[in-house]
């Protein structure tokens, strides 16, 4: 058995499981916290196993007093290490075309930025530099990622998964966007395991608002035909996004679970320059953390990564991300002279696996057993 929960060990008929779980020691645990009434009933809520009400989740995203927002980090961290572990799964990011054919109102490469140079990899470019990732650090699962650009058809890449997953045995997760059904499934036959398409927000004006090019029940449904066709099923939000309301968060996360996504990411808005909504404030940090906290609660066994948006806006912010809900890490590899070209908000951050293993170190975690790294490595 691997000493971390894998993507197979994620079986989905156990994941939304609606039995109670045993808070006793836990409980005993916060008996000198002093715990508000609301966040009591929400406890013992969870230990009869009731499924969290709106109200409920949205209670957990407005906790303010130091001693709730604790036992809101607290329980996350519970239910974290009960239901994925101690030991923190590594993937590694290819971030190989910049190039879209959408113009989502928040994103620094989207088709009207002006001043970026676009890039494609190519595909042995991307073979060769996976057979690195995999040989120097040990890391097999791949997380490809692009703009929406159909240069890439399915042929190219069911060709791409397939020679990952053949000659290099390695995972593969597609982030490459809206997709026909047809597509989704090739891609799938080809060996793609895990599938991410953001949802970004579930309220439908505000999806409007910065998907010009989207309908939002669209991609619902491309949502739920990842899950038909077998896909580890990724999705995830912007917090801060301009108009966007607690309500909304609330909404999201009851999303995640009644649609039984498997990979949850939450990352703060930051401002993308050459974008309309460049001028915005960046999203919350502490909302960011509370949402990650709630979305562990309530969807329990799931893989929830510490998104580079996150650590961009503090370092810190990665560490307490870990302790409070979130399991993964996605490490940037990216070829550097393509990397810039992808700043998809201002100021993106690189997670390198250094700065990876020393934030899993810092917040007590432990590295996968996998992973080949020491001081005389050079990330590839
Ligand atoms: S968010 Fe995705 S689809 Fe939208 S513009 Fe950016 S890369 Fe393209």
């Amino acid at each position: 058995m691997p000493d971390y929960i894998d993507d197979e060990l994620l079986p989905l008929a156990e994941q939304f499981k609606r039995s109670p779980l045993d808070l006793s020691g836990f409980l005993e645990e916060l008996s000198d916290k002093k715990i508000s009434s609301e966040m009591y009933e929400v406890l013992t809520q969870i230990s009869r196993g009731d499924k969290l009400s709106f109200e409920n989740i949205e209670y957990l995203l407005t906790v303010e007093a130091d001693k709730d927002k604790e036992v809101l980090y607290k329980t996350a961290d519970y239910f974290r290490r009960k239901t994925v572990g101690d030991v923190i799964p590594l993937r590694a990011i290819i971030e190989f075309s910049n190039y879209c054919r959408k113009s989502c109102s928040y994103c620094g490469i989207n088709s009207t930025v002006k001043n970026l140079t676009r890039y494609r990899m190519k595909e042995d470019e991307i073979i060769g530099l996976a057979k690195r990732i995999k040989e120097e650090t040990g890391i097999e699962r791949l997380v490809l990622q692009s703009g929406e650009d159909l240069f890439w058809t399915k042929e190219r890449i069911v060709r791409l998964v397939e020679r990952i997953v053949d000659q290099l045995k390695m995972k593969v997760t597609l982030s490459i966007g809206e997709r026909t059904r047809e597509e989704y499934d090739a891609y799938r036959q080809a060996g793609a395991s895990n599938y991410l398409l953001k949802i970004e927000t579930t309220n439908p004006e505000l999806f409007k608002s910065v998907h010009p090019d989207d309908l939002l029940t669209e991609r619902l449904q491309y949502s739920k035909w990842l899950s038909e066709l077998g896909y580890i099923n990724g999705s995830g939000i912007i917090i801060g996004l301009p108009g966007q309301t607690i309500s909304d968060i609330a909404r999201d996360i009851q999303y995640f679970r009644d649609l039984e996504i498997s990979m949850i990411g939450i990352g703060p808005f930051i401002p993308a320059r050459g974008t309309l909504l460049e001028d915005c404030k960046p999203g919350s940090i502490d909302l960011t953390l509370k949402a990650i906290a709630a979305a562990r609660i309530v969807c329990r066994r799931v893989f929830i990564p510490v998104t580079t948006a996150l650590t961009t806006l503090s370092k810190g912010a990665q560490i307490e991300a870990l302790k409070c809900g979130a399991n993964v890490i996605m490490i940037g590899y990216t070829p550097i002279e393509y990397r810039k070209n992808y700043n998809i908000y201002n100021g993106k951050a690189r997670v390198g696996i250094d700065l990876a293993l020393e934030a899993i170190e810092k917040s007590n975690r432990k590295p996968p057993n996998y992973i080949k790294w020491g001081d005389d490595n050079a990330q590839p």
